[in-house]
């Protein structure tokens, strides 16, 4: 297998310093055990807090380790009776080309039912994020406005189409007129606002008319602050992500924002609260699964991908995955389909 290993913590952006790539030897399949290839490999925003000592929800990958992630890959050997040569899995095997995992730690996909991809993405964690911190938390109401930022991406897109599904206005923010289009053309966005336009605050005030109900929190920095200014009353902020910070070496500047935002919270009984996606699975993944293969089936939630060639490609397309290079859901193509 060859393996993309963590070598060093980054400081900032993660350089290529921050990798070194081996080829190994796997040990034989033990009994219950499985010979992996990997087709795609999803990369996500998290992935930078496992490049990291500081304290948060989730252990940092150990230096020399394999880089953790998503994966959809072939059984390519078995000595598990639960699973055949040739079945394609969801696995969770890292930045690498092959793996032996137990079978039990697969999960078998219908590449007839949904093409295979889609399990990294819109019928993934991050749809599955999106539904439960959406409809958990932001609990969006018809007629009411629901915004996100990061739009475009796996989590912003499935929010945005859910909340129209449950008849609210959704506003969707993302960097630059051509993400902006394709909210508005493709994924049915009722408007979209581009962050990095000089005139975004006043576009997201047109873009919001009667206030903002729902702020479905992915990005931070000044995304928010301009959102904040134009919350209603009772509005709900499931906090979700906030990506704006992730590479960051030092605190924002300018003044602490900290005692305005709790003002805020109480002088407009907003409900702000954090989670983690897992949190939801023994609620919410059943009715996940059979809502979003519906919608997404029935054309009602539709999805993008960015599709990177080879495993090599990886720290680079992360590098990008972080600076908003890409649309869509980001995977890597490590081996043919
Ligand atoms: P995306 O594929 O949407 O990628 C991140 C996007 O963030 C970029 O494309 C970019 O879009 C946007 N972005 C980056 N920097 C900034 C900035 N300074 N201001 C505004 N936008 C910025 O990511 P995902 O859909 O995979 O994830 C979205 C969020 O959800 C992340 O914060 C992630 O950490 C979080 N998440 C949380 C989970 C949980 O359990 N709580 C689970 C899964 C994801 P653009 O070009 O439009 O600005």
């Amino acid at each position: 297998s060859t393996q993309i290993r963590l070598a060093a913590y980054p400081v900032g952006e993660p350089g290529d310093d921050a990798y070194e790539t081996v080829t190994v030897e796997l040990p034989e399949l033990a009994d219950g055990q499985v010979l992996l290839r990997t087709i795609y490999l999803s990369l996500d925003p998290y992935m930078r807090g496992r490049m990291s000592t500081a304290k948060s929800y989730a252990e940092p990958v150990a230096l020399g380790e394999v880089m953790v992630g998503a994966t959809v890959c072939e059984v390519v050997a078995s000595r598990s009776p639960d699973r055949a040569v040739g079945d394609v899995v969801l696995a969770y095997t890292g930045w690498q080309t092959h793996a032996v995992v137990p079978a039990r730690h697969t999960r078998r996909l219908d590449p007839e039912a949904a093409p295979v991809s889609t399990a990294l993405g819109v019928l993934g964690m991050p749809g599955f994020t999106a539904y439960g911190g959406l409809l958990e938390i932001g609990r969006p109401q018809p007629g009411e406005t629901v915004v996100v930022a990061a739009a475009t991406g796996p989590v912003g897109s499935a929010v945005g189409q859910i909340a129209r599904v449950k008849g609210a206005r959704a506003v969707g923010i993302a960097g630059g007129p051509e993400k902006c289009r394709v909210l508005v053309d493709e994924l049915g966005f009722d408007a979209a606002v581009d962050h990095r336009s000089p005139t975004f605050v006043e576009d997201l005030a047109a873009a919001t008319p009667d206030g903002i109900d729902v702020y479905f929190e992915n990005v931070g920095g000044h995304v928010t602050e301009a959102v904040l200014r134009r919350l209603n009353r009772f509005a709900r902020i499931p906090v979700c992500g906030v990506v704006a910070w992730y590479n960051a070496t030092a605190a924002p500047e300018g003044p602490d924002q900290f005692p305005a935002f709790l003002r805020r919270i109480l002088t407009l009984s907003l409900t702000v609260r954090g989670f983690i996606q897992d949190e939801f699975v023994p609620t919410h993944q059943e009715a996940f699964l059979s809502d979003m293969s519906g919608w997404v089936r029935d054309g009602v939630v539709r999805y993008q991908e960015d599709v990177v060639d080879g495993l090599e490609n990886a720290p680079e397309a992360f590098r990008g995955l972080l600076r908003g290079a890409y649309l869509g859901k980001l995977l890597v193509q490590v081996g043919d389909d």
